[in-house]
């Protein structure tokens, strides 16, 4: 029997009007293929995972990814991934944003009150560049929250020994020098985990892709 390969980002799950998962690996899906083509057969299926947690009416808001520091401010519905970014910041209810990953680190930043919420990719270039405390920096800016007012989660990611550079516990250090006081590193390991996780890098690059979100809810 399939298991749906969805779950709700615990660490989240008291915050008020939001909802955060993460999907994995969808068994019985051969995405042994490039980007574009493992993306084509897995769209709708995130879609029909979204459409059974109710998300159904909440547009999906993606990014390009180009392991770049650029940081979105959504407000809206887009028509395609949103340029050049690797974050997205939303006040707005009634959008869900997405980051796709397969070894690079998803990371939430939530208010603590629901009202507003960022979600990052950060691997290992994105890490050199600080785009974690550079998307908290501008959740800040744009709301009227302090830093201890968030939440911030680092989903799966590789992980050492199976990657040579530790750049989750590394986010994990950027969280606490902006002085973010409760942050959760899930600790786990896409490598080590091949019936749970997609791995870039376990596969070659021939692989699919998780998805992580966020929503604020109406
Ligand atoms: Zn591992």
């Amino acid at each position: 029997m399939n298991r749906t390969p969805i779950e709700s980002v615990q660490a989240l799950e008291g915050i008020p009007r939001i909802a955060a998962y993460f999907i994995g690996r969808i068994p019985g899906l051969p995405l042994a293929l490039e980007r574009p083509e493992a993306m084509t057969l897995l769209a709708p299926q995130h879609q029909r995972i979204l459409e059974q947690e109710g998300l159904e009416n909440f547009p999906l808001v993606t990014a390009e990814q180009i392991h770049g520091k650029e940081i979105a401010i959504v407000t809206g519905a887009t028509t395609s991934a949103i340029r050049g970014m690797d974050a997205l910041i939303t006040c707005t209810r009634g959008l869900t944003l997405g980051i796709y990953i397969a070894d690079c680190a998803p990371v939430w930043i939530v208010a603590r009150d629901g009202s507003a919420g960022a979600l990052v990719h950060s691997g290992k270039k994105g890490t050199e560049l600080g785009i974690v405390p550079l998307a908290i920096e501008k959740l800040l800016k744009v709301t009227d929250l302090d830093c201890q007012d968030l939440s911030v989660v680092i989903g799966p990611c590789i992980r050492p020994p199976c990657y040579e550079i530790d750049f989750g516990a590394r986010i994990q250090e950027q969280a606490r020098e902006c002085g973010v006081l409760e942050i959760h590193n899930s600790a786990l390991c896409t490598a080590c985990h091949p019936e749970l996780y997609y791995s870039y890098r376990r596969e070659k690059g021939l692989t699919g892709r998780m998805l992580a979100t966020l929503t604020l809810i109406p």
